[in-house]
């Protein structure tokens, strides 16, 4: 990955580099109220566009932003259109399907929605069986410490269980969001450095 001709190459074969050919796509996915459109205006209002040649284009549902990851930088579309009820429905095939990659969120607070992102990670399971993409779990709401009704421990059994990463954030005091991301875009990067073995 340290080198940029590497890269080139392997954009035009596997088309996802985060690079300037095409943005990684990461996908957020959960049930409702459980804090992804507040994780992804701290996305939208990253300030990593002091260049002019960088650009940001930020929807209600839709953000891409150019971030600085290990030194190296990285185009990121960030989706946020989940809708949880339309379950089994054609939007809900289509975000699964489309992402290089997933951040699984559930609120600390909400076992439901716990259950729920176990389930979502089936459903990837499910849909992209060939593929090893990459996933965090993302516990939001630790900021409220007393209405806590799923632990970290237990958040961490079920990452390993599901073989994706687990973090826990609080997109309200803004802890260890900008870690999530920078995460999913280390894995991706790690899976764009396999491919090319
Ligand atoms: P979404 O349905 O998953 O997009 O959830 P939202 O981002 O709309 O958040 C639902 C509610 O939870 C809103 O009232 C947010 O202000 C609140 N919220 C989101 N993240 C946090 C957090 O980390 N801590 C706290 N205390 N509240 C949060
Ligand atoms: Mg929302």
């Amino acid at each position: 990955s340290s080198d940029s001709t590497d890269s080139v190459i392997s954009t035009e074969s596997t088309g996802n580099t985060g690079g300037s050919s095409r943005p990684f796509r990461v996908v957020l996915l959960g049930a409702r109220g459980v804090g992804k459109s507040a994780i992804a205006s701290i996305f939208a209002g990253a300030m990593d566009s002091m260049d002019s040649d960088e650009f940001e284009l930020c929807g209600d549902e839709v953000c891409e932003q150019t971030i600085t990851v290990d030194g190296e930088k990285a185009t990121v579309t960030l989706v946020d259109n989940w809708d949880s009820e339309d379950e089994g429905g054609s939007s809900q095939d289509q975000c699964i399907q489309t992402g290089d990659a997933y951040l699984l969120v559930y609120s600390i607070t909400d076992r439901s929605s716990f259950l729920q992102a176990s389930e979502l990670r089936i459903s990837l399971r499910q849909h992209r069986p060939a593929h090893h993409t990459p996933i965090i779990l993302v516990g939001n709401k630790c900021d409220l410490v007393r209405r806590r009704e799923v632990s970290i421990t237990e958040g961490r059994a079920c990452a390993a269980v599901f073989d994706c990463k687990f973090i826990e954030t609080s997109a309200a005091m803004q802890h260890n969001v900008w870690p999530a991301f920078h995460g999913i875009v280390q894995q991706l990067r790690l899976r764009r450095d396999t491919k090319e073995n």
